[in-house]
């Protein structure tokens, strides 16, 4: 059985490797091309969009694709909803690799927003100092607030329109509690925007800010497919891709 993994993120590779070497299915994981150098997963690795949800349906038509796990980024909505989709057209099945959000705690300043440019209009408030991890894609809806000093951490060197004063910080995750109260207290930061990413790699600044006193402007995951069944980690995921190959195996048999 061929199957697709719908990559980017630390729970793909992850799902990549449990799979890889087992006497299990052939693996192809697949990348936006968003990042310079990504971390590779073992297995087949295909890179750039199909072309919509119909360049999907023929890529896995051709490909003679028997299960779909789309472990994206809980930001990566586009994806997400053309995946279902072509997975409904193909009747391919499909699973969500979705990790959980993140939930305040005790001590927690957080002002959830719905989107970056609600970040953006409630930012001049709460702050002058800005840690901005929300990545390179986006800083657009920043690029007006002059009065603001951003520090922004990418992967790769982002691209205008970007805000007029900002530094750079080219890194990835996972980021560690040391370094964030670090960032925090050397850049005099007063307040920091992030998605709802989930994960322990990127939470280390959420503990950082709770300590610091300082607040955090949180952007809330955008909806899902309904009809896509979500499972929380990699080895869940991995479970279902093997129960997968075991009923094929079965109707062979039959
Ligand atoms: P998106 O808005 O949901 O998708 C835009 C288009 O990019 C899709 O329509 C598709 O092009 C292509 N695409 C997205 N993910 C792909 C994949 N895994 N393989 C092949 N094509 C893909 O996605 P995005 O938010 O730009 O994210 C792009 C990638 O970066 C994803 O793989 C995601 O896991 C990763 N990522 C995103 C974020 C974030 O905050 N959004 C953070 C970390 C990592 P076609 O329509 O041509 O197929």
């Amino acid at each position: 059985m061929h199957v697709l993994i719908l990559g980017g993120t630390t729970e793909a590779r992850r799902l990549a490797e449990l799979l890889h070497g087992t006497a299990g299915p052939r693996l192809t994981s697949s990348l936006a091309g968003r990042v310079s150098s990504p971390r590779l997963p073992p297995g087949e690795v295909r890179v750039g969009g199909f072309g919509g949800v119909d360049g999907l349906v023929t890529w896995l038509r051709d490909h003679g694709v028997g299960a779909i796990v789309d472990a994206t980024h809980p930001f990566a909505e586009t994806m997400s909803f053309h995946v279902a989709q072509a997975a409904a057209v193909t009747h391919v099945p499909l699973l969500a690799l979705r990790r959980p959000g993140w939930v305040p705690v005790d001590g927690d300043r957080w002002h959830e927003t719905g989107s970056l440019e609600e970040a953006a209009s409630a930012l001049p408030r709460l702050g002058r100092r800005v840690f901005l991890t929300t990545g390179r894609m986006g800083l657009a809806a920043f690029a007006d607030l002059d009065d603001l000093w951003f520090l922004v951490r990418s992967v790769d060197v982002p691209e205008a329109p970007r805000p007029r004063l900002m530094e750079t910080l080219l890194d990835r995750g996972p980021f560690t509690l040391d370094g964030e109260r670090e960032l925090i207290r050397r850049h005099r930061i007063d307040v920091v925007v992030t998605k709802d990413s989930g994960g322990a790699a990127t939470a280390p600044k959420l503990t950082a800010a709770r300590e610091a006193g300082v607040p955090v402007v949180v952007i809330r995951r955008p909806p899902v497919p309904e009809q896509v069944p979500v499972v929380p980690g990699p080895e869940q995921a991995a479970r279902w891709v093997l129960d997968r190959l075991e009923e094929r195996s079965f109707r062979v048999v039959d």
